[in-house]
């Protein structure tokens, strides 16, 4: 019994070791911070979104990416003239290490305040994914949350306002982020999707929490009913934003406002979620 255990802990690791080495390398490739608004930067990685807010009174920070990307999103704040201690507000989508595992350095070296939903929380606190907390390569830098966010509650800094919305499922305490951005002079209402890809999930007969799936479901329901101008995600490939880049010119309007996106991309996620749940369900023993 012992034996086997031993055998099947050192498969996991295996395992694990392989998924890691097979991460995109453009998850950690640093690229040049991107005007997508008058107040709004991409200043993530090639492969990794983060987006930084401009206010008369400071910048909000959403998402930290991996790690190893710290030094190049500093970079990128200081390129875009701003000091790390400018940054008075860290954000986060989910507490996935693809996403939060840059926090830590981050929130230390801009002395900013994170604020996050109470059900990723205990995640970005122990640095771990949800239902696999054992799983080495999922873990990431745990870093403390200074104030717990509810579902609709607003951000306000320097008369910008963030409305929050859990929208649970792809993690706990997902949080998708509205908020006004002011594109060809016009301000737009801006919609960060937490994510709703089903991902490293279990769905199936061992959900990766209790109620994962009524999440899900509740999740693409709530955010078919949104409205927004201007569709972002945490994954640049998930908003097309190679495509944007390249279509921008000119006098032209900018590719990055398309009312209809949201509801698109969401029909779409959902489909995937329905035909991942199913495919989970018949395979279960
Ligand atoms: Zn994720």
């Amino acid at each position: 019994m012992k034996r086997l255990w031993l055998a099947l802990a050192a498969a996991a690791v295996v395992a694990g070791v392989a998924i890691a080495q097979t991460l995109p390398p453009s998850w950690i490739k640093p690229a040049a911070p991107v005007k997508i608004g008058d107040n709004l930067y991409y200043v993530g990685s090639e492969g990794l979104a983060a987006y930084l807010i401009v206010t008369p009174k400071g910048l909000i920070l959403i998402d930290g990416t991996m790690e190893q990307n710290v030094p190049a999103i500093e970079a990128n704040i200081r390129a875009l003239g701003f000091k790390l201690s400018d940054v008075d507000i860290l954000l986060n989508t989910h507490a996935h290490f693809d996403h939060a595992a840059g926090l830590a350095r981050l929130k230390k070296d801009t002395g900013a305040g994170l604020l996050a939903s109470a059900g990723d929380k205990p995640l970005l606190e122990r640095g771990v994914y949800p239902g696999s907390e054992d799983v080495a390569w999922l873990r990431f830098p745990p870093v403390k949350v200074d104030h717990v966010l509810k579902d609709r509650d607003t951000v306000t800094l320097g008369g910008v306002t963030l409305t929050a919305h859990v929208t649970p499922g792809h993690t706990p305490g997902c949080t998708t982020w509205t908020f006004p951005v002011k594109i060809d002079g016009v301000v737009r209402k801006a919609i960060i999707l937490c994510s709703t890809t089903v991902a490293a999930n279990r769905l199936a007969p061992r959900p990766q929490y209790p109620v994962i799936v009524a999440d899900y479901q509740a999740t693409f329901t709530r955010l078919a009913g949104m409205k927004a101008d201007v569709f972002l995600a945490p994954h640049p490939e998930q908003f097309g934003f190679a495509g944007k880049l390249a279509a921008r010119a000119p006098g032209k309007p900018s590719p990055f406002v398309d009312p209809a996106e949201l509801g698109r991309r969401v029909a779409a996620s959902r489909a995937e979620f329905e035909a991942e749940l199913a495919r989970q369900q018949k395979a279960a023993p």
